[in-house]
């Protein structure tokens, strides 16, 4: 093989994930050079014919191949980057989404800046919502639950390595079904919601290598709010708020789900593109059923 440079290591990534069907090829290309030969996005573009030593080139190669086979990018590189830091993710953990950013705003307008309230995340996976609110409300505690020790495992990783780890309480339980009542002023959840039967129709890189126990809700993709809502009821002081991360067209389920459990759903959060993403709500004390 003739020499690579920066330039032509990263065209020649591009057009391999490119033919691949990976969304957005130059980008992801762009992350392989740069993890793999130890360069920068500057290097790249002020000295594209710098040449890569062999070692380099070989490096480089295996992260493009593994890339080329939809193992996703944040797996590959070890980390993502959600709300206004970097995460370190593993295979055990959702990568965190762009559109839960939504979630973190949402939840960041029921929590008064200077209030010490008491949060629970249920599924805190990676601890990327945890640890937005935390670093943006500095006078708030949380518990992160995840029925995943593997995950707790990361979320701890991250909590430390952002220096929140003294104001977050992990542990292991199947949607707080452990934890004291009326503890909590505020819920958020990003619980699994595809339905089961959808998850195989998903890109490689989410129904290939995303943890399936993060994915998967059930028959028709309701069943852990159907699980979690009850505990969220039961959890939630006098007037307290909720807020969960939906799926496409789930937002009436899910919302009529809340009302069985005893919740009082108030509305509903778009994306950008118009779909609902988030519901939210409150507890006013309403009897389930
Ligand atoms: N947003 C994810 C996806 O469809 C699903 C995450 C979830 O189930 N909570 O890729």
């Amino acid at each position: 093989m003739s020499e690579q440079t920066l330039l032509t290591a990263w065209q020649s990534a591009r057009d391999r994930l490119k033919q691949a069907g990976v969304e957005t090829p130059a980008f992801d290309a762009r992350l392989m050079l740069e993890a793999g030969a130890g360069v920068s996005r500057m290097d790249i573009l002020t000295d594209p014919h710098r040449a890569l030593n062999a070692q380099q080139a070989q490096a480089v190669e295996k992260l493009v191949a593994r890339r080329e086979a939809r193992e996703p990018a944040a797996y590959i590189l070890g980390k993502k980057a959600f709300w206004k830091y970097e995460l370190t993710v593993t295979p055990s953990v959702l990568t965190p989404r762009p559109e839960t950013e939504l979630l973190v705003e949402a939840a960041l307008e029921q929590l008064r800046p200077d209030a010490p309230l008491k949060v629970l995340d249920l599924g805190v996976g990676s601890g990327a919502i945890a640890i937005a609110l935390l670093l943006e409300r500095r006078k708030i505690s949380m518990v992160g639950v995840d029925k995943s020790a593997e995950a707790l495992a990361i979320a701890r990783f991250n909590a430390v390595a952002l220096h929140v780890a003294d104001r977050l309480e992990l542990r292991e339980s199947d949607w707080g079904a452990d934890l004291p009542d009326a503890e909590f002023d505020l819920v958020v959840s990003n619980p699994p919601y595809v339905r089961h039967g959808a998850i195989d129709l998903l890109a490689p890189e989410i129904a290939r290598h995303e943890p399936r126990l993060a994915l998967d809700g059930g028959r028709d993709g309701l069943e852990a709010y159907r699980a979690l809502l009850p505990q969220v009821r039961r959890l939630l002081k006098q007037g307290g708020g909720f807020l969960v991360e939906i799926g496409e067209g789930q937002a009436e389920a899910v919302w009529a789900h809340a009302t069985a459990a005893g919740l009082s759903p108030e509305g509903v959060r778009n994306d950008l593109s118009g779909r609902a993403r988030v519901v939210f709500g409150r507890n006013l004390g309403r009897a389930p059923g």
